[in-house]
């Protein structure tokens, strides 16, 4: 194996010796007894040597051709050319009156670009906007020479890009800081760069970076559109009907630290229209993949950064300096790139593609495929990093929700001292109580989340929206308002503690609140409580309708159809945020939506009703003797259900989305138990006993059986426990607990079964 450290220590020995002796040492002998290491040493030997004469040989170099003769300037000596680029050259000058070096950049004149000159004066003034030593100061501008002059400070240095590959990671993010708080301030001064590049951050002997170059800033968003240099353009700028703001200097930067980290430009191309193809595309390999070495925090920093949309990005240069300053201080930094979600849905395709190749030989069963494609489809679906990061069980989160959970217990408690013993009295306890904490924990959830402490804010939110009902609750009984005098017909709680429009306001006050909450911060567990508190809201409404009294005289079926429309409205709510993107929302809504089917159809069932709105009975073929006279409608009606919790659930199986899958789940759970239901509570009424207990017996074997078919592991477990059921019964009817053969039969009965496996189980294997 090649540690890195391996390479590094020899490379290191390379640099030290070449350093002091100016000569290359042969690799051969620092490579003695790893030959495996010769190849890569000698591809970082060039980078290195490389790097090492950029520097060297930078000064030296002579201009090209067509580059303006030097500044003749009065009173200023050339003394050597320092570099230059799309706009000007830039020289070395001695100022032969005040006795300094100055640098002199010098309008090109052989491009033929018409704004040529508009650039270099705009450079000369944004130049002299600044006294903050993180730009270059601006000594004099001559337009009166020809051609114009820019005279500045001389920065005794290097450029970014060619010292940059040689600092410690560290140094890298500290010096791309800087740049991000010298471009912070040109904000704040209503300027953008729009050149940012490594050739325009030069580091001087301090390594203190130096913004150069502001021949193409400006702050109109609607200009400086396919200006700049590739690939440092940020997709915006690339296409001239989306304006441009202090972001496009965000992605640059963004675009040099990726550089700086990993030593190749993120996109890359043989000519331009590849590479502008590529910043459209916006899919950069990651750093790492590149070079390993690159700490994972400021890759992330660097891919956020270079966000292709905007508004994924940092919003401000501000913004990405403080990450850049978390990661310097030891702290996790925020970022959370999706280039992360996209390099992970790349990887996760050819595998889902390999399932359902693997399920087509054969070589796995369906129910195999179906769940390592769940497994597959849950990374990708992984919405954003925090929300997973929030469900990994940490210190700091155990005690996050301890500490909501006590919140909300107390309140409970102090709502039961009100209720049950009067101990409240006014408005002010419960407010200072109840009220003050629930404004607090939203206030320090609201800041939080601004803070991007998303997985701790949601735990604030979560205690603040327990509170809230609580505390309207007490707070309507002690204020008086909507309340009703006690033994009022109508109401939900007949002594009169709490009012049916006091429920009703609060559960819509919480639902509201939670399902703002949910939608901001996409969470699943503040989705789930709204859902359940729109179903309270739906019982209170209930409660002006007669529920009470329906609840009293056993009209179950009356609170089933009230419940029931809740079943459409769950259903088509979940399906508009699951088109809408917002599957965390819709999945509790599904699994609302399948809860309540079961429970309207099931309580409708009860005493026969489902028969009695369809106009017919069974009761006919109900033998005489048995005193209620809707059992065999109620049995059969709930056999009916079980049969249309198989239907659905299949459907939504086969046509469903994969949001609505738990729904089907559970709903094929569910069934079973509903088709054996009606035999079990034969057999333990007693009624029909004897028949129904063999009956009840012999389909839980059959479902367990039937659980082979279409591989429904739910289906076997059903099929056992009711079984078990049904034994238990017919051991009671009979009063076999006490009788030996009882037990001795089953015994058989058992090994007999085994001796049925095995004898499959030999089948099976000469079959296979
Ligand atoms: P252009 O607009 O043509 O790109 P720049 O202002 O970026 O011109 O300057 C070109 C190069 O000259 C820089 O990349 C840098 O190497 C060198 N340079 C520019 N200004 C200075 C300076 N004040 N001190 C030292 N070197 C400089
Ligand atoms: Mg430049």
């Amino acid at each position: 194996m090649t540690r890195p450290s391996d390479l590094e220590d020899r490379l290191a020995a390379f640099v030290d010796h070449h350093l002091r002796t100016g000569e290359t040492m042969p690799l051969n002998t620092l490579c003695e007894g790893r030959t495996d290491l010769v190849e890569p040493l000698a591809a970082l030997v060039r980078q290195y040597l490389r790097v090492s004469a950029a520097l060297d040989c930078d000064r030296a170099a002579p201009p090209p051709e067509a580059a303006p003769a030097p500044p003749a300037l009065d009173g200023f000596r050339t003394i050597e050319r320092l570099g230059g680029g799309g706009a000007g050259e830039v020289y070395k000058l001695e100022d032969l009156r005040l006795g300094r070096v100055v640098a002199a950049k010098v309008l090109r004149r052989d491009r033929a670009l018409s704004a040529g000159f508009e650039d270099f004066l705009r450079e000369a003034r944004a130049l002299a906007l600044f006294k903050d030593r993180r730009f270059v100061q601006i000594h004099e501008f001559r337009p009166d020479v020809d051609p114009p002059v820019i005279v500045m400070e001389l920065v005794e240095g290097f450029e970014l890009g060619k010292l940059g590959p040689s600092l410690e990671f560290g140094q890298r993010a500290r010096i791309v800081a800087e740049v991000c708080g010298a471009l912070a301030h040109a904000h704040a001064l209503g300027l953008q760069h729009r050149d940012l590049k490594p050739s325009n951050v030069m580091l001087d002997a301090q390594l203190e970076p130096r913004l150069l170059d502001f021949g193409l800033s400006g702050a109109d968003s609607s200009r400086g559109h396919l200006r700049g240099t590739l690939p440092y353009v940020a997709p915006e700028q690339l296409d001239p009907d989306r304006p441009i703001d202090a972001r496009a200097d965000v992605y640059a930067l963004g675009v040099v630290f990726y550089e700086l980290l990993c030593g190749v430009p993120p996109f890359a191309g043989h000519e331009p229209g590849e590479v502008v193809a590529a910043i459209r595309a916006g899919r950069p390999r990651l750093p790492v993949e590149v070079d390993p070495r690159v700490p994972e925090p400021l890759q992330a920093i660097a891919l956020k950064a270079m966000e292709r949309d905007p508004v994924a990005r940092y919003q401000s240069a501000r913004e990405m300096a403080e990450d850049l300053q978390r990661f310097l201080d030891g702290r996790p930094v925020l970022a959370r790139p999706t280039a992360y979600a996209a390099a992970l849905g790349t990887r996760v395709a050819p595998h889902v593609e390999q399932i359902a190749e693997w399920a087509r030989l054969k070589l796995i069963y369906p129910y195999e495929a179906a769940r390592l494609r769940g497994a597959y489809r849950q990374l990708d679906r992984r919405e954003d990093d925090w929300i997973v990061e929030s469900r990994v069980l940490s210190y700091s989160q155990i005690a996050l929700y301890l500490g909501a959970f006590f919140l909300v217990a107390g309140s409970l408690f102090y709502f039961a001292a009100d209720r049950v013993y009067g101990a409240v009295e006014g408005v002010w306890r419960p407010f200072l109580v109840l009220g003050l904490p629930f404004l607090g924990l939203n206030l320090v959830g609201h800041f939080l989340y601004r803070r991007e402490h998303q997985a701790v804010a949601v735990a604030f939110y979560l205690a603040g929206a327990g509170l809230l009902p609580l505390f309207l609750l007490i707070l309507f009984h002690e204020a008086g308002l909507w309340r009703v005098d006690a033994g009022t017909a109508g109401q939900l709680f007949l002594d009169g503690s709490v009012s049916n429009r006091q429920l009703q306001l609060t559960t819509f006050a919480a639902a509201v609140w939670c399902g703002w909450l949910a939608l901001r911060t996409r969470t699943v567990a503040l989705s789930t409580v709204c859902t359940f508190v729109v179903l309270l809201l739906a019982l209170a409404i209930a409660g002006d309708l007669g529920l009470r009294h329906w609840i009293d005289e056993d009209r179950w079926d009356r609170v089933a159809l009230l419940l029931a429309p809740l079943v459409p409205v769950y259903g088509a709510a979940a399906w508009r945020l699951e088109r809408g993107g917002r599957a965390w929302f819709s999945r509790p809504l599904y699994v609302g939506a399948a809860v309540l089917l079961v429970a309207v159809v099931e309580l409708v069932a009860l005493d026969g009703r489902l028969f009695g709105y369809l106009g017919i009975s069974l009761r006919a073929l109900q033998a005489s003797g048995v005193s209620n006279p809707s059992l065999i409608d109620t049995l059969t009606a709930m056999t009916l259900n079980g049969v249309l919790f198989y239907t659905v659930a299949s459907a939504l199986e086969r046509r469903g989305s994969e949001v609505m899958e738990v729904a089907s789940w559970l709903l094929f759970t569910i069934t079973p138990f509903a088709v054996l239901e009606p035999l079990g509570y034969l057999g333990e009424t007693g009624e029909y006993a004897r028949g129904f207990d063999w009956f009840y017996l012999a389909l839980a074997v059959t479902i367990a059986v039937l659980s082979h078919a279409r591989q429904r592991k739910a289906f076997y477990y059903a099929g056992l426990i009711n079984s078990a059921w049904a034994l238990w019964l017919l051991a009671d009817h009979y009063q076999w607990f006490d009788r030996p053969a009882w037990a001795i039969t089953l015994v058989a009965a058992g090994l007999a079964v085994l001796a049925t496996g095995f004898a499959l189980a030999r089948r099976e294997r000469s079959a296979g």
